[in-house]
């Protein structure tokens, strides 16, 4: 899959719910209305769907949502997918979570062909977890955490950096995450969907903060690249990466491989931008058969736009998508 611009679509990102057991301030607003379970995919839509972009050339996949770990039986969803993995075409496997599933699950994630996960932890102080969260405890995140690590699964942390609310922390989570053996990559807030606060007053410039890391430690640049739009160091002083994601503070667009599926089979091209292409109502119109089924794929990758263009300012302080991040997946 090559859209116009050249880039080679290679990565999918499902969002496999929408819903979520906690609600953490820069992506949900407390009182969220989630979609009802009719027009949500099935965990064999969602497969078949899947199964199309490998067929076309779809060689990672990572299961996000809402939080994916709390959808039911959705570790028959990794285990289909698990086994396109290697001659059935798909080279990676993978999750972003939140964590308190984790403990139940390390193992049959690892056993279903996971090798790597994302966790959000955005503090590791349990009063602001609980507050960024607005009812999460630390524990089970924590927990979830060491349970990944003892199945042996490789665990990057994600953290959204936040002024006044965690940009204290980062030392010290540097410090953890060398200590635990985990890469570290820190996130800009993205303006997202209408959420109760004021996103200017949350935004923080990842820029500052690699200045101001680099006051106590070595960050070596590093030509490490997961085909995403993250930048990485190596911390010389504990041998762990770590990465940022700046979205607003550098444009990523030109390497961008990815394109963004939601649990109601919506696809997005561009995290950034409204366009979409309504894939259920294809894969659920019985006059269409496989081929009917990759041809609509490949329709919306020729329509894939160039980039985003998001602004977060005091004059615009509405959202650039009106969609929240727990729909398309982060
Ligand atoms: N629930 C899972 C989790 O939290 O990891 C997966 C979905 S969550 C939407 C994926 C990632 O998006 C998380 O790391 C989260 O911190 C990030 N995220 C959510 N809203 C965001 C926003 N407005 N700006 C930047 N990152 C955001
Ligand atoms: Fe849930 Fe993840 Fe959004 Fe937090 S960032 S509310 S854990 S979907």
């Amino acid at each position: 899959m090559i859209d116009p611009f050249g880039r080679k679509v290679s990565y999918l990102r499902v969002s496999v719910t929408d819903r979520c057991d906690l609600r953490c301030v820069y992506c949900m607003a407390e009182d969220m209305t989630f979609l009802p379970k009719a027009e949500v995919l099935t965990l064999e839509e969602l497969d078949r769907l899947c199964g199309a972009f490998i067929a076309l050339g779809t060689e990672k996949i990572r299961l996000t949502g809402g939080e994916p770990l709390v959808r039911k039986n959705v570790i028959s969803l990794f285990r289909s997918l698990g086994a396109r993995l290697g001659e059935g075409g798909l080279k990676e496997l993978t999750v972003t979570t939140n964590g308190t599933q984790l403990a139940r699950m390390a193992e049959d994630l690892y056993a279903a062909g996971v090798r790597r996960i994302n966790v959000s932890l955005d503090s590791l102080d349990p009063a602001t977890f609980t507050a960024l969260t607005r009812w999460g405890k630390i524990g089970p995140t924590l927990d979830g955490i060491f349970a990944a690590k003892a199945a042996g699964l490789a665990v990057k942390i994600n953290a959204v950096a936040m002024k006044g609310v965690n940009e204290h922390e980062f030392d010290r989570m540097l410090v953890w995450c060398g200590e635990h053996g985990f890469d570290l990559c820190l996130i800009e807030t993205m303006p997202m969907g209408e959420i109760s606060d004021d996103r200017t007053d949350q935004y923080l410039p990842l820029s500052v903060v690699r200045s101001r890391l680099r006051e106590h430690w070595t960050l070596q640049e590093t030509d490490y690249k997961t085909g995403g739009p993250a930048r990485y160091y190596t911390v010389k002083e504990t041998g762990r990466r770590i990465g940022f994601i700046t979205p607003l503070t550098h444009n990523f667009c030109e390497s961008c491989n990815r394109v963004r599926l939601t649990c109601t089979g919506t696809l997005y091209m561009c995290l950034g931008q409204d366009d979409s292409s309504d894939l259920r109502r294809v894969l659920r119109d019985p006059k269409v058969d496989e081929a009917g089924l990759k041809e609509a794929i490949l329709e919306a990758i020729s329509r894939k736009p160039k980039g985003h263009d998001f602004v977060i300012d005091r004059r615009r302080n509405a959202p650039a998508v009106a969609r929240h991040m727990s729909v398309t997946g982060g």
